[in-house]
């Protein structure tokens, strides 16, 4: 069983997103709890806490569906103390958040080092930074994006994610989201099958999949191994659709939220559409 959807916007409110999921015919969502471009966020009431429960019982998704994305501010590897602290503090009341509303999972991308600081320093920092809020919140598990590796950012090797989860104690809590088109940015190639398998036997080998708990499926403007992000819609980029159909046969995603952050939301619907029809073998029998 695949978990498919996108990232739907939380305008008028978090209760608003489930229903555009639902719209989508979607089976899974990602959505941000809060202005993701702002630190300070109003506490959620409890109106838009039940409201959010209810919409969810409602239109059927449980927690295991739902991939909730922190804010772009934080930088939970920061190199200063003071903006590190500034990160932790809000890394927490993100978490809170998705306590709050009933969720278990938070994506998160994992920091920068800007240049201040070696690799090795940046990815203690994050990982300590993980173990803090781990060890003040419970049952929500922290979730780290692999990037683009854009500027300074980490998390655009294998490595720098098995790295993290080995230092952060709880590692029942503690997980991993692959996004397609930062991997493909960052010289994991996807074009073929072959492309595919190599890639994640990669990632089974340096990471593991028992700690992949999302993907995000997006093609790339981007060039290969160009550690530029720039999505793309679904086979209109320099991936192209193999990796999606092949993704979409392959048990190893099952159970997971598969999230599109694709650039035109007008078809969405048609490409969560597209991905459920990939599910079928090719004699027609739906792989559950
Ligand atoms: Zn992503
Ligand atoms: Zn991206």
């Amino acid at each position: 069983m695949k978990f498919i959807g996108a990232h739907v916007s939380a305008a008028g409110g978090v209760e608003q997103a489930v229903l555009r999921a639902y719209e989508l015919e979607a089976t899974a969502f990602a959505l941000f709890t809060k202005n993701q471009r702002q630190w300070r966020a109003a506490p959620l009431s409890t109106a838009t806490i039940d409201a959010f429960r209810s919409a969810c019982e409602k239109y059927g998704y449980s927690s295991g569906q739902i991939l909730p994305h922190d804010s772009f501010l934080i930088n939970l590897g920061h190199p200063q103390e003071e903006p590190l602290e500034k990160s932790r503090k809000a890394f927490i009341d993100e978490l809170q958040r998705c306590e709050q509303l009933g969720l278990s999972l938070l994506n998160f991308h994992p920091g920068s080092h800007l240049s201040q600081i070696d690799e090795d320093a940046c990815l203690q920092r994050i990982a300590e930074s993980v173990n803090i809020a781990l060890d003040k919140t419970t049952g929500v598990t922290a979730v780290i994006e692999n990037t683009a590796g854009q500027g300074s950012n980490l998390g655009y090797r294998f490595e720098h994610l098995a790295a993290i989860i080995d230092r952060v104690e709880d590692k029942s809590r503690v997980g991993v989201c692959i996004d397609t088109c930062h991997a493909f940015a960052g010289g994991y190639d996807l074009r073929t099958e072959a492309d595919c398998e190599a890639t994640f036997a990669e990632f089974d080998r340096i990471v593991g999949f028992q700690y992949l708990r999302g993907m995000h499926l997006n093609d790339a403007k981007s060039a290969y191994a160009s550690r530029v992000d720039r999505h793309h819609s679904l086979g209109e980029g320099n991936i192209g659709k193999t990796v999606f159909s092949w993704l979409m046969k392959d048990s190893r995603f099952d159970h997971i939220p598969l999230i599109l952050e694709t650039i035109n939301p007008d078809i969405w619907k048609d490409e969560i559409a597209w991905l459920k029809s990939q599910q079928l073998a090719s004699e027609g029998t739906p792989i559950l």
